[in-house]
């Protein structure tokens, strides 16, 4: 068998590392804006965490877990989400006695779920999501469907469309299912057989099936709003009605279930278009829950949370052109000319990188003109050559790989001649040419950094 990624995961390597970076920074930037803080629970739980949680109905759980026996003869799962493992984490710990209500937690990392991969759609992909837990508030889901807005904002997403729905209270839920069952099972002989099983454990589950027959079928469904309680439908509008004021445009989706069997009340999604025509399907995914960390032996609080798809938000934002654009990945290729020189071209290199320069020198040495093309293809701004004759002078020869010019620089100043290389003064007035030089470009004046350089260098 040959040796590749197992079926469904990949290599992620280069720019599209770095966006994933680019990604996490953002997300965590602004989690921290609303005062989340991070938890990083394990990618191994016992299995009963998410059959108890999850839901016995949801594809999830029944379908797509990597689960195992380990070698204790235990049955651990490779965590399909987040959710369940943050909920056991703050009952194993007792955060709800210890912390300040709610509990905002967010996360980052792997999950798993055994799927058929294609567009979009992974079995090992990344997810970043909050849990807000304790509070049991319309604010606090408008607030999360805020802050998942947020983020997508920061990361240059427009266009944006968001899909909401209610699932309700218990009672409304139970009702509807019972509504539900009665249409279905008049028509399930006409449907497809996961549906035949939905049917079984939560009719609702068929209402996103995506079969085109059973979508006809689902047309003509009963809809949640004949069924909400008065409280629950009070509690969707006040919701709706917090974001609108934000300025958040949505849309209803009277279909929108999810695919976990935690949520009830208000769902959320949202959709980007992707420049290509791509459909990735939902970037983030959330709502608020009920009852989880009761599940677990902890009180009876309620939650609201969200997961986006990074792989998905990468994806996009390389189709739609949102990617950041990453400096430049060498400043300075130092060119040892000869193996006796390596070990003090090395040592000025290590210099220049503890001094914060990107900085790459290759050991192979190798012939000049060979090293000025790799030094070209890297993007370096300067090279920096140590010849034997240069070592012994006490120099090394700048050249600079844009105007070409090149000079011999003092390996004694070498931190001065490299900075004033990289903010050339402006010709003249002596300033040290810094955008934001506190001499304002007039040059040398009393206390500033132009005049501290001129006392270095002796002037
Ligand atoms: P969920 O945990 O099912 O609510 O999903 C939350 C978000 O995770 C979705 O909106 C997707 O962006 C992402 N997601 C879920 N499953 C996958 C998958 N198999 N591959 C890539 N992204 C996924």
């Amino acid at each position: 068998m040959p040796y590749i990624a197992v079926k469904g995961t990949r290599d992620i390597i280069g720019e599209e590392a770095d966006a994933f970076s680019e990604v996490e920074q953002v997300f965590k930037a602004v989690a921290e804006l609303y005062g989340y803080k991070e938890f990083r629970t394990p990618v191994l739980e016992y299995t009963e965490v998410f059959d108890r949680s999850a839901g016995d109905s949801s594809d999830v759980v029944r379908k797509e877990m990597y689960t195992f026996m380990d070698k204790g003869n235990r049955s651990v799962t490779m965590r399909p989400e987040f959710t369940a493992g943050m909920a056991r984490s703050i009952v194993e710990k007792k955060l709800y006695a210890t912390e300040d209500l709610p509990i905002k937690c967010f996360y980052y990392g792997p999950a798993f779920r055994y799927e058929r991969p294609q567009l979009g759609r992974y079995r090992q992909f990344v997810q970043a999501g909050v849990e807000c837990v304790g509070v049991d508030s319309a604010r606090y889901d408008a607030e999360c469907i805020v802050m998942a807005m947020h983020v997508l904002g920061v990361l240059g997403f427009e266009n944006l469309s968001v899909k909401v729905n209610t699932l309700g209270d218990a009672e409304s839920r139970a009702k509807y299912k019972e509504a539900l069952k009665a249409y279905f099972s008049e028509h399930i002989d006409k449907m497809c057989p996961d549906c035949h099983d939905r049917l079984e454990l939560n009719p609702m589950r068929i209402l996103d099936c995506k079969v085109p027959e059973d979508q006809e079928i689902v047309k003509g469904a009963p809809k949640m709003k004949d069924y909400l309680s008065e409280a629950s439908d009070k509690r969707f509008y006040q919701t709706l009605s917090i974001i609108n004021d934000m300025g958040i445009k949505f849309e209803i989706d009277e279909n929108l279930v999810r695919g976990l069997d935690y949520y009830g009340e208000i769902v959320f999604e949202v959709h980007a278009k992707s420049a290509t025509g791509a459909d990735y399907g939902a970037l983030v995914g959330g709502g608020h829950y009920d009852g989880m960390l009761k599940t677990f032996g902890g009180p009876d609080y309620s939650g609201v949370g969200f997961a986006f798809g990074v792989d998905r938000i990468v994806s996009l934002m390389k189709d739609n052109g949102l990617l950041g654009k990453k400096e430049g990945k060498c400043d300075i290729y130092v060119m040892p000319l000869g193996e006796e020189v390596i070990d003090e071209a090395f040592a000025i290199a290590m210099n220049l990188r503890y001094e914060g320069y990107k900085v790459e020198i290759p050991f192979t040495g190798g012939k000049i003109g060979g090293m000025f093309k790799k030094a070209t293809r890297k993007g370096a701004k300067f090279a920096l050559i140590i010849g034997e004759d240069e070592l012994n002078n006490g120099v090394a020869q700048l050249k600079n790989m844009e105007t070409q010019e090149q000079r011999a620089i003092s390996l004694e100043d070498l931190d001065l001649e490299i900075e004033s290389a990289f903010n050339p003064a402006p010709e003249g007035n002596g300033c040290c040419g810094g955008e934001s030089c506190c001499c304002g470009g007039e040059g040398g004046q009393e206390g500033c950094c132009c005049s501290q350089k001129e006392e270095k260098e002796g002037k």
